[in-house]
């Protein structure tokens, strides 16, 4: 007897490509599940049962023959095989400690999606952000210099905004528990430390996340020169990922930028720049040394998930468990503060 399964076929389907997005499997495995879940939410519920029942559910474009079968066991009320496997082997915690920080975040302020090179589209990441328990996410694409992301031109950026905004008024329609997709950027720090995008579309944006993304190898003078520059612009609310560094992964390793992280992080705290703590397992960005230096020089800080699909929204904490190592106070990190602070301090 298969145990009993009432949540219907979309949310197995999604919480499939969640499981595997959040245990860290390819993006090829994950694409069939949200293609699927894509493919028959619009459909009428009684309208996927006759097909189940008659056989002809692979006949939906979208739908192939694992993803028949969880649906059909959806729609009969059963428990998904796949489903209940995934829970077992990727449902866990990811890791011991943290869990404590990260019930005290209300939001995430990195977040990609398929506008970029994230891989599920905006409203989705803002459903599983809801799903998360978060108040707030910051849709954070990359900005035009960043061809291989396929970056967001002025155009892009000024039409992702209204559908943002189009998002927000839908999730409102259906009685939104006050959660909000704000506008935000992940803005290339370009070589001279100014910012890869219009002034005045940086300033229509709620929170703005600036990084290095290129020529990681400069030398030491150059790049702090550069880092300096970007945090010194009013425009910027978050330094990312800030050495650039690569400890794991399918994208190999990468050393860390060379610069004075003294001089950094104390021009963060003297323009009230929050330095991320990077969640993503293969960069563990700051090393352990920069963020007890950073802590000790009094930055505020910032989780961030950096996420490229909504399964990635669960990394946090990993970015947990570290700040919880270095003893960072939980009011010293902005996404702690309720959406109101955060907004005023990104934009004073
Ligand atoms: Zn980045
Ligand atoms: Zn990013």
């Amino acid at each position: 007897m298969s145990e009993r399964y009432d949540g219907g076929p979309v949310a197995a389907l999604r919480r499939i490509a969640f499981l595997l997005e959040r245990g860290r499997e390819e993006t090829y495995k994950v694409k069939a599940y949200r293609n699927a879940a894509a493919a028959i939410l619009p459909l009428p519920a009684d309208r996927v049962a006759a097909m189940v029942a008659d056989g002809t559910i692979t006949k939906v474009a979208g739908v192939g023959a694992s993803t028949a079968k969880v649906i059909t066991a959806a729609v009969r009320g059963e428990m998904p095989e796949r489903l209940a496997a995934l829970e077992k082997e990727h449902g866990g915690p990811l890791v011991p400690n943290g869990a404590g920080l990260r019930a005290r975040l209300r939001g995430d302020l990195h977040s990609h999606s398929d506008w970029s090179d994230g891989g599920s589209p905006i409203e989705e990441m803002a459903f599983t952000a809801i799903e998360l328990g978060h108040d707030y996410l910051v849709l954070t694409d990359h900005s035009p210099r960043l061809t291989v992301a396929r970056g967001l031109s002025p155009e892009r950026l000024a039409r992702q905004l209204g559908v943002v905004e189009a998002v927000n008024d839908h999730l409102s329609s259906l009685g939104g528990d006050g959660f909000t997709l704000l506008k935000g950027i992940e803005v290339d720090i370009l070589d001279d430390g100014s910012l890869d995008q219009e002034d005045d579309l940086l300033a229509r944006l709620d929170v703005r996340v600036a990084s290095v993304h290129s020529k990681l190898k400069m030398d030491a003078k150059d790049m702090t020169k550069r880092m300096i520059g970007a945090i010194r612009n009013p425009r910027t609310n978050v330094l990312g990922h800030c050495t650039g560094r690569l400890v794991t992964g399918g994208r190999g390793t990468r050393p860390e930028s060379q610069f004075d992280a003294r001089a950094v992080f104390e021009a963060c705290v003297e323009h009230d720049v929050a330095v991320e703590i990077n969640s993503r397992p293969e960069r563990r960005d700051p090393p352990t040394a920069l963020l007890e230096l950073a802590r000790d020089l009094g930055c505020l800080f910032s989780i961030d998930s950096d996420a490229h699909a909504p399964g990635q929204l669960d990394f946090q904490v990993y970015g947990c468990e570290r700040a919880e190592a270095a003893g960072i106070d939980p009011d010293r990190i902005v996404n702690t503060w309720p959406e109101d602070r955060l907004l005023t301090w990104a934009n004073r």
